[in-house]
């Protein structure tokens, strides 16, 4: 297991392996407050913890113990109830918590069974070229300026697409579908629902930030190493967040369809770091 020393001015005094530099920019990068987040009972009594970051600390925790060996392959994961209650959080904590390990490879489900703790080199094999762990702070980076302008898209987007527009969202959505039911590259696909959302702001500036970075705004592109064909997992993942967004702009609620577009961004930066902390 990799320490890192959280301190930001130990990282201005020391030379940290770029692993560390980017868990604690990643870090610092979780949003601290929970005000458009929704929260479930327990969340609420977290005082100002949004979900995201009770997400991570629910990965954190089984991970360690995954990698600690208390949990082996094959073990079985406490059941949804059981993990609420350990950790004090709601269920869709847990779920966005087990999804992200399920795509990470840490654990798998058994249909009618449970989750289980996967064959360790399952997740060992995911090892990124040095190019691809350096250009992971430049990622994370990137999915921040995206929450913060795709989030407001998607709800500016949420009042004021047309019909015409909401039907190219939910065109570019079952575009990408098809692709990984078929096994096709997805990056073009996802780069698109986002563009369609851009437009339906019908705020050219929107569109422009977009267009500014092109397909490599999707950053499964500039990591070839990760097996996309194969991480089917991970896609349905990300396409079902895709499903979450759609529905919040076509039901008209803007503030569903900022927290769904965040919840999105912060998955996929979830993802990185822990692809980072696997190096
Ligand atoms: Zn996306």
């Amino acid at each position: 297991m990799l320490h890192c020393n959280s301190s930001l001015s130990y990282y201005t005094r020391h030379n940290m392996s770029s692993v560390c530099r980017i868990m604690i920019f990643q870090r610092s990068l979780q949003v601290p407050s929970g005000e458009d987040e929704k929260m479930g009972n327990n969340e609420m009594a977290a005082g100002t913890r949004s979900r995201q970051r009770l997400a991570q600390q629910v990965i954190d925790q089984l991970r360690m113990q995954i990698e600690t060996g208390k949990l082996r392959e094959g073990d079985q994961l406490p059941t949804e109830p059981q993990l609420e209650a350990a950790f004090g959080v709601s269920r869709t904590v847990v779920r966005e918590a087990i999804a992200d390990l399920r795509a990470a490879g840490f654990v798998r489900p058994v249909q009618g069974k449970g989750v289980f703790v996967s064959d360790p080199n399952m997740h060992a094999r995911l090892v990124l070229t040095p190019v691809e762990v350096k250009s992971i702070p430049e990622t994370l980076e990137l999915l921040e300026f995206r929450m913060a302008v795709e989030g407001e898209a998607a709800a500016i987007a949420a009042y004021r697409r047309t019909a015409e527009q909401e039907a190219a969202i939910r065109l570019a959505n079952r575009k990408m579908a098809q692709l990984i039911e078929s096994g096709e590259p997805t990056v073009e696909a996802d780069y698109e629902f986002h563009t369609a959302i851009a437009k339906a702001s019908n705020n050219r500036f929107y569109i422009d930030a977009l267009r500014h970075f092109g397909p490599r705004a999707i950053p499964r592109g500039q990591f070839p190493t990760l097996p996309e064909a194969n991480d089917r997992a991970y896609l349905e993942k990300v396409h079902a967040e895709h499903g979450e967004i759609l529905a919040a702009i076509a039901e008209q609620d803007p503030d569903r369809a900022r927290q769904a577009m965040r919840a999105h961004m912060m998955a996929s930066q979830r993802r990185y770091r822990m692809l980072a902390e696997q190096q």
